[in-house]
C-alpha cells in the first residue's frame, strides 16, 4: 500500500511519486525492506557519482563539503542530544558536544564580524523565521525584495513570513542597477510603517544600499535583515561589504550554498536586545536538540573560511565574471544592467531564445551541466522563469581557474544551442549533441576532484 493521491499537487509530480513507489517499493509494497535499504544505498550512489564524478555543478544554490566537515557530518554525532547552554545542558554526556557549539559560533561571530552567533539553527528559512519572530509580530507589514531581484519565499506569503502571519510588501526595484529603488522605498516605508526590511535574495548581482536602507528603517521604526544565505561567502571573504559593518540588524543565511558547509543555518547580530530574543527562539523555542554533527560540520566549514576565504572568495568573483563574459561571447546572452553583469559568485542568463529558466537547465542537465531557472527583471516566460542562474561556488572549490572559463562557456552555449526556439535547425537530434557534450565534459569532470581552500 502506498501514501493516499496528493489530489492538491501537479499532476507530473503525483505520476513521479506513484511510479517512483511502485518501482521502488513494488506494486503493494511487497519489496523486502533489505531491498529497500540496497535501493536506497544504490540512489545516493549514484547522486554522489553524478555530483562529484560526471557533471559540473553550476548552481550557486549547492556546493561540495570539505571531507573533514563531510566525514563528521557522517559520524555517529547526528544522533546525540544537546538540549541547553554549554555549561548547563541537561542530559549527560554532552561534555564535547558542547564544545563544539561554543567553537562554531565563536568561529561564525568571528569571520562575520559580529558580537553574537546563532548556530542551533536547522536552515536558512529557519534562520529567516526566527528574525521575522525576534523582530516583528503577527499581523505586521514587512518589505522584502520581489522575486524579480531574487527575492525568497520565505519573505513572502507562501513562505515562513507569511506562515507567521506577516503582510510582504515588495521593495520598489532599481532595475537599472539591479537592487533596491532607495527613494521609492523611503516613500513606501513612510506609507506602510514596516516592523522590519529584508535585503538580499536568491540572485545577487551587485551590492545593496545597506546604510541607506538602515536609515530609511530608522526613521520609520523597522529593523534591518539581510538575507545572505547566498551572498554569505562573498561578505566571508571580504569580496563584499558586510551588511553587519553597514548597519543591518541581522543576518540570516544558508550555509550549505557559498559557503561550503552542511545543511544548515546560521543567524549573526550585533544587537544584544535581539540577540538575547533570538537566543530564547532557539532554545527553548524552536528547538530542544539541535543536530551536533552539522554543527561541528559547520565549524570545519567556519575555520576553512578564516583560513582560506579571502581567496576562495576572490577567485568565485573572478570566475563569474569571465565565465559570464565567455557566454556572452558565446552567443548565450548575460542579464546585464548599467552596472555590467555581475559583481559576486552568480549571474543569469536570459532564458526567453530557450522557451524558459527550467526548460534550459533541463537541457544543460542532460549536457552534464547543473544549472536552475530565476526569476529577472525582464519580461515574463509564459510558464516558466525567465533566467537561468548560474554560479561559481563549486567549480572554484574543486579547482577551476579563470583560464578554465571559455572552454566551460563552450559547453554552455553549445548544449542551450539546442534548445533553441526555433529550433536551430541543425541535422543532429539535440539528444546527440547533448550526449556527446556530456561525455566531454564528464572526461574533463576527472581534472576537478579535489577541495580546496580548506584550513
Ligand atoms: C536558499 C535561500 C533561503 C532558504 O535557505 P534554506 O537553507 O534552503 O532553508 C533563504 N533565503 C534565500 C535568499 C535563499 O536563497
Amino acid at each position: 500500500m502506498h501514501q493516499s493521491p496528493r489530489t492538491w499537487a501537479p499532476a507530473e509530480s503525483q505520476t513521479r511519486i506513484e511510479d517512483i513507489a511502485d518501482d521502488r517499493l513494488g506494486e503493494g509494497g511487497t519489496t523486502p525492506m533489505a531491498a529497500v535499504v540496497d535501493t536506497i544505498e544504490d540512489l545516493m550512489s549514484a547522486s554522489e557519482r553524478l555530483h562529484d564524478e560526471e557533471a559540473f555543478n553550476l548552481n550557486p544554490a549547492s556546493n561540495v563539503l570539505n571531507p573533514r566537515a563531510a566525514a563528521l557530518l557522517a559520524g555517529g554525532s547526528a544522533s546525540r542530544t544537546s538540549l541547553g547552554y554549554a555549561g548547563a545542558k541537561y542530559e549527560m554526556g554532552l561534555e564535547h558536544i558542547e564544545q563544539v557549539e561554543v567553537i562554531t559560533a565563536e568561529l561564525a561571530a568571528r569571520l562575520f564580524h559580529a558580537d553574537f552567533a546563532e548556530v542551533r539553527v536547522p536552515s536558512g528559512a529557519m534562520a529567516n523565521l526566527y528574525a521575522f519572530m525576534a523582530t516583528s509580530s503577527p499581523g505586521d507589514t514587512i518589505i522584502a525584495s520581489p522575486p524579480t531581484i531574487g527575492g525568497h519565499v520565505t519573505h513572502h506569503a507562501a513562505g515562513a513570513a507569511g506562515l507567521y502571519g506577516l503582510r510582504t510588501v515588495g521593495a520598489p526595484v532599481d532595475v537599472a542597477h539591479y537592487t533596491y529603488d532607495v527613494d521609492a522605498l523611503a516613500t513606501l516605508a513612510r506609507e506602510v510603517r514596516p516592523s522590519l526590511i529584508t535585503i538580499g535574495g536568491s540572485l545577487n548581482l551587485f551590492e545593496h544600499p545597506v546604510a541607506q536602507v538602515r536609515e530609511i528603517a530608522d526613521e520609520v521604526g523597522a529593523r534591518v535583515l539581510f538575507d545572505a544565505a547566498h551572498l554569505c561567502g562573498m561578505i566571508a571573504g571580504g569580496q563584499w561589504a558586510n551588511p553587519l559593518d553597514e548597519g543591518a540588524h541581522l543576518m540570516s543565511m544558508s550555509t550549505y550554498k557559498s559557503l561550503g558547509g552542511p545543511t544548515h543555518g546560521l543567524l549573526l547580530s550585533n544587537d544584544a536586545e535581539l540577540s538575547e530574543r533570538i537566543d530564547q527562539i532557539a532554545f527553548p523555542g524552536m528547538t530542544a536538540n539541535f543536530d551536533a554533527a552539522a554543527v561541528a560540520a559547520l565549524g570545519v566549514t567556519l575555520a576553512d573560511w578564516i583560513e582560506a576565504g579571502a581567496d576562495y572568495a576572490s577567485q568565485m568573483r573572478t570566475c563569474a565574471a569571465a565565465l559570464a563574459e565567455s557566454l556572452a561571447d558565446a552567443g548565450a546572452v548575460p542579464f546585464q544592467c548599467e552596472r555590467g553583469f555581475t559583481d559576486s559568485h552568480q549571474f543569469a542568463l536570459l532564458a526567453a531564445p530557450f522557451g524558459g529558466g527550467t526548460r534550459a537547465a533541463r537541457v544543460l542537465e542532460q549536457a552534464g551541466i547543473l544549472t536552475s531557472g530565476i526569476g529577472l527583471p525582464v519580461p515574463e516566460v509564459p510558464d516558466d522563469q525567465n533566467g537561468i542562474r548560474i554560479g561559481t561556488p563549486e567549480i572554484v572549490r574543486r579547482g577551476m581557474t579563470e583560464p578554465d572559463m571559455p572552454r566551460l562557456a563552450g559547453y554552455i552555449a553549445r548544449a542551450l544551442d539546442t534548445a533553441r526556439i526555433p529550433a536551430a535547425g541543425s541535422d543532429s537530434p539535440a539528444e546527440v549533441v547533448l550526449r556527446e557534450i556530456a561525455d566531454d565534459v564528464a572526461a574533463w569532470r576527472k581534472d576537478f576532484t579535489g577541495v580546496r581552500f580548506t584550513a
